[in-house]
């Protein structure tokens, strides 16, 4: 462990070649090895940063056959960088299973942060993001696009999509059928590059501006779309009741009448119950 070397998980840019940092700069220019998902498109990214390093490819398809190659390099004292072809490794990329068994080898594992779609839309999009679940892509098959939305219909944290040119309009058209067509949605297209674009609006609004121009099908995407606020509600309305009717029942069947008017979790219920008990 002492003398083994360091595997770095390199964020790179999703777009604009500045935004890579002057640490995983001076990081890939002095490691023994970068594994790339790639290795043309790392290639361009090192040329135009003035590194020159050792490449090779590992992506999801050789992942799994080149793992003992590259964790023995490791406990050799090799120090490697992972980065994948934009953005940061492991995010919808490659990279999870060598990470996890670095780990298990008690290996050590640095990371370099920097540029992530999720967060760089996230961050401009003017919907509430101080809690959010980051989906990744939804399933490419329509059957099972619908069911993946409809289990994230109550969720009211704010959601995070990936989403392709193929799919965008699919995408919003099924968001528009299972989660209604006033959500909130900001599409970020294209983010850090000559072409970005942000649309703020509802989700049927968001459908009918990427409908009526197919340049705004183009590129890449990220869909923030806001949590079901009805949720939050349900739940104020659910302890209220909750409250009101404590004094005079047992709390088992408070919880259960409660439970049943509003759709809430008993369990959340109770626990709301002990913790006030003890606050
Ligand atoms: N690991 C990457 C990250 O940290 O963001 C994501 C890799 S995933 C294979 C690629 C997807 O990320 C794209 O299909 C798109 O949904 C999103 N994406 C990547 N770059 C983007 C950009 N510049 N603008 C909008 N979305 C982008």
């Amino acid at each position: 462990m002492n003398n083994s070397g360091i595997l770095y998980v390199v964020a790179t840019p999703i777009g604009n070649l500045s935004d890579l940092g002057e640490r995983a700069r001076v990081i890939m220019s002095e490691a023994d090895l970068v594994l790339c998902e790639d290795t043309r498109q790392t290639t361009r990214l090192l040329q135009a940063s003035g590194i020159t390093a050792k490449t090779r490819s590992f992506h999801e398809h050789n992942e799994n056959k080149l793992l003992g190659w590259v964790l023995q390099r490791l406990s050799d004292g090799q120090n490697i960088v992972l980065v994948s072809d934009a953005g940061t490794p492991l995010i919808s990329d490659p990279g999870f299973p060598l990470v996890r068994e670095a780990r298990n080898r008690g290996l050590r594992v640095s990371p370099v942060p920097g540029p992530n779609a999720a967060i760089a839309a996230l961050s401009v999009s003017g919907i509430p993001c101080h809690r959010f679940c980051f989906e990744g892509f939804l399933p490419s098959q329509a059957k099972r696009r619908q069911n993946a939305l409809r289990a994230l219909r109550k969720e009211s944290r704010t959601l995070v999509f990936y989403e392709s040119s193929h799919r965008v309009e699919e995408c919003l058209k099924d968001m528009v059928d299972v989660l209604g067509p006033d959500r909130s949605v900001m599409v970020g297209r294209e983010i850090t590059k000559i072409h970005e674009t942000f649309f703020l609006g509802s989700l049927d609004q968001a459908l009918h501006f990427t409908r009526s121009d197919e340049n705004q099908r183009k590129g890449e995407f990220v869909l923030v779309v806001g949590g079901n606020p009805n949720v939050d509600l349900e739940w104020q309305r659910a302890c209220e009741l909750f409250d009101r009717l404590c004094p005079l029942l047992p709390s088992s069947e408070v919880s259960r009448i409660v439970s049943e008017t509003f759709s809430v979790n008993r369990k959340r219920l109770y626990r709301r119950m002990i913790e006030q008990k003890k606050g």
